[in-house]
């Protein structure tokens, strides 16, 4: 799906992730591109209209090519929400998708898509909201499901909130690391080295392990969400988990085996998404 042009038409609510009913298609301009790994890249556009966004929020996203045909898409939104009319969404590459790879590959500055949002009211944190209670705040993200969970640690650092919070991130191997510098500047602090009020951040590496790194490749174990012992009710935390379902399930099940309640564990599942007509 490489020539896809802007429709403008409305269209029925989409695929069921959340009520979208009241929200109307806008038009986005794609006014900045910033690769993320070997297979990703952040998109930011200026969309009129745009009313901000809570951090773990989504948004839908339609292409629509010259004869009519649309694809639409769930995606993240990818920073909390601070300028006027501009969202931005981190896409990883899907190799045989159909709109994932116009996203990362082909899309140039100045070519307009239409979005919808912001959509989802369940699976989001924001600074100083108590939310689904206090204590610290646990994200599990399984690759691309990072997006939300940054979004919500690129919102507590500009809060300079202090909610202790650990961020346990599955990836394949280093070529997958989404957001690298901004983990590695945020969990080390302004001054180079880590105190108390920044993130925790564990990389729980599947496949490929850089050589330095101190945890064997293996899907994520019970110990990698283990909070720190010294944190005040650790047991107590707001768990958010975002990945694949396969992942999600996986997490959810160690975080039970870790005696976390249900009612402190809130999902979003990246599976496929969207209505093609
Ligand atoms: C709430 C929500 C938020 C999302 N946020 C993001 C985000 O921030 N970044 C991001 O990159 N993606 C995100 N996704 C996934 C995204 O919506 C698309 O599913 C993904 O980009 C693939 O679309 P595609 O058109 O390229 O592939 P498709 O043409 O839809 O699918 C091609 C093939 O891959 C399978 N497939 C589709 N999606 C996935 C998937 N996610 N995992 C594994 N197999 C899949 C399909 O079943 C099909 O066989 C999100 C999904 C949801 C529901």
């Amino acid at each position: 799906m490489t020539d896809m042009r802007l429709s403008g038409a409305a269209v029925e609510d989409s695929h069921g992730t959340a009520p979208t009913s009241g929200k109307r298609w806008l038009k986005a301009t794609l006014i900045g591109l910033h690769s993320q790994s070997r297979h990703s890249r952040t998109l930011a556009f200026r969309v009129p209209g745009w009313t901000g966004h809570a951090p773990g929020q989504h948004v839908d996203v339609r292409l629509t090519a010259a004869d009519g045909y649309s694809a639409q898409r769930s995606y993240s939104l990818a920073e909390p929400s601070t300028t006027p009319d501009r969202v931005a969404i981190t896409v990883d590459l899907l190799p045989h998708g159909e709109v994932s790879p116009y996203l990362v590959e082909t899309m140039e500055i100045g070519d307009e898509l239409d979005v919808r949002g912001p959509i989802g009211g369940w699976f989001t944190w924001t600074p100083g909201d108590p939310g689904i209670g206090p204590g610290p705040v646990l994200l599990v993200a399984g690759g691309s499901g990072v997006v939300p969970l940054m979004t919500m640690l690129l919102a507590r650092k500009r809060a300079e909130d202090r909610t202790p919070t650990m961020l346990v991130y599955s990836l394949r191997g280093p070529r997958d690391l989404m957001y690298g510098r901004e983990l590695s500047e945020m969990s080390v602090g302004r001054s180079g080295s880590r105190t108390e009020s920044d993130p925790e951040v564990r990389l729980v590496y599947t496949r490929v392990v850089p050589e330095t790194h101190p945890r064997p490749a293996s899907h994520l174990r019970r110990e990698d969400i283990a909070l720190p012992s010294a944190w005040p009710a650790h047991l107590a935390a707001r768990v958010f988990v975002c990945g694949s379902s396969s992942f999600v399930e996986h997490a959810t099940g160690l975080l039970r085996a870790e005696g976390y309640p249900d009612d402190r564990i809130r999902t979003e599942r990246f599976g496929p998404t969207g209505a093609d007509r």
